[in-house]
């Protein structure tokens, strides 16, 4: 075929599916890109299964939905080249006005903020130090102090940059511990309940030594004063995840933190290399969608939003509750998720259905519905991921589910 051929092959290959060389092609190859005209829906085209999102959000479930604002930060940023560090600058001062803070970076997720914040404590502005990461053992500074408690899979960002972690339990533990090897104090914010000393004294002892501290606060929004608490109580670096509640593209993060540390940071990532961030690259689209997420978050009316939820919620309770042996309780995490949960448990004498039977029909029916469940004859739910009206769904299909294992 010449090029003409091929260019009237393709016009008349728009028309239905073909095949060239035996590859199926979709009718729409070749077309030049229209989206009033295509509407293409790769979901459905690929066969994915989407759900009713009354889980939360989890990373497995692609965390949370972005807001049109969002979508429409992306779409119109995506047409232009802009410099890099241009949209970082920007970008950084705005999110570091909002979040009470010195200055800040948009991060791909919150685990790569925690990557490059330990980077930023352990290198500084030395770019012979930028390109020896994870190679600490030569550092004067190499150990991270961390409660015992707050010592969880998350810790393996910091592992990452090559440092040692020292772990405490108690406030004399940590003064034994720190020495003139300490590049940083760690605190991992849901752990807080579990560990023996609490974000306030953990500064304190900092303070005392002159060590920095980052807290990981990546699922802690709501409440949304939580965006600042930290920076004003004075942590000098202060990670949250984007595409949580926050709702910006689930691969964005923030860090926050004092301007020496984050200028330090952004040395360890993109656009810059041969430095341990190279790959955690945010793209600006991505960077600009994280500040219209944020900017959005902040003006929401966050008190109509709680009162919605509990409605939401209560309108399920009340829906299964009516059948006889099936309890539900709604209960707020303190720290993490911070939102109206509902746990529904059953006595297995009255309704003969286990856990993982319910979840399987819950996912396997019309339309697919994603819930929480741990252990025992329970699940657990909310409502902060759900579309409008959604919980009408949920509500029902719980009903119809509990009613059948009625015996
Ligand atoms: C989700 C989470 C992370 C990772 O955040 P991403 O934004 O997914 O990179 C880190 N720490 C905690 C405590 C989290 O809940």
């Amino acid at each position: 075929m010449n090029r003409r051929e091929l260019i009237k092959f393709f016009s008349v290959a728009q028309v239905g599916g073909v095949l060239l060389n035996g590859i199926a092609l979709p009718s729409t190859y070749g077309a030049p890109y229209s989206p009033s005209a295509t509407k293409r829906d790769l979901i459905k085209e690929l066969g994915l299964r989407t759900f009713i999102n009354a889980a939360g959000t989890y990373t497995a479930m692609t965390a949370s939905l972005m807001h049109d604002e969002v979508i429409e930060a992306i779409k119109s940023s995506s047409k232009h080249f802009v410099m890099y560090n241009e949209v970082q600058d920007k970008v950084g001062e705005k999110i570091a006005a909002i979040c009470h803070a010195e200055a800040a970076m948009v991060t791909s997720g919150c685990w790569s903020a925690l990557v490059l914040g330990t980077a930023a404590a352990l290198t500084g502005m030395d770019k012979q130090k930028i390109a020896l990461l994870p190679n600490v053992q030569s550092f004067d500074k190499n150990e991270v102090v961390v409660q015992k408690a707050h010592y969880h899979d998350y810790f393996h960002a910091l592992t990452n940059t090559g440092i040692i972690p020292v772990q405490v339990e108690t406030p004399e533990e940590t003064e034994k511990a720190i020495n003139s090897k300490t590049a940083l104090m760690f605190f991992l914010n849901e752990s807080a309940p579990m560990g023996k000393i609490q974000c306030e004294e953990w500064l304190m002892l900092a303070k005392k030594y002159q060590v920095p501290t980052m807290i990981d606060i990546a699922a802690d929004i709501p409440p949304v004063h939580n965006l600042w608490k930290y920076t004003d109580m004075g942590f000098d670096l202060v990670c949250i995840s984007g595409g949580k509640a926050i709702r910006g593209p689930q691969s964005a993060g923030m860090l926050l933190g004092r301007k020496d540390l984050i200028a330090a940071a952004r040395l360890s990532a993109p656009p810059n290399g041969n430095n341990i961030g190279r790959g955690m690259k945010v793209n600006k689209e991505e960077i600009l969608g994280m500040y219209a997420a944020l900017e959005r978050y902040v003006k929401q009316d966050h008190d109509k939003e709680w009162k919605q939820w509990e409605a939401q919620i209560a309108l399920i309770q009340r829906a299964v509750e009516e059948i006889k042996g099936v309890n539900a309780l709604v209960s707020v995490p303190p720290i993490a998720n911070h939102t109206p949960t509902l746990s529904i448990s059953w006595d297995a004498d009255l309704v003969k259905i286990s856990r993982r039977e319910l979840q399987q029909k819950l996912r396997n029916g019309n339309p697919s519905i994603e819930v929480v469940g741990k252990n025992g004859n329970a699940i657990q739910l909310t409502v902060f991921m759900l579309q409008p009206g959604e919980e009408k769904i949920l509500a029902r299909r719980l009903r119809e589910e509990f009613s059948r294992a009625v015996v």
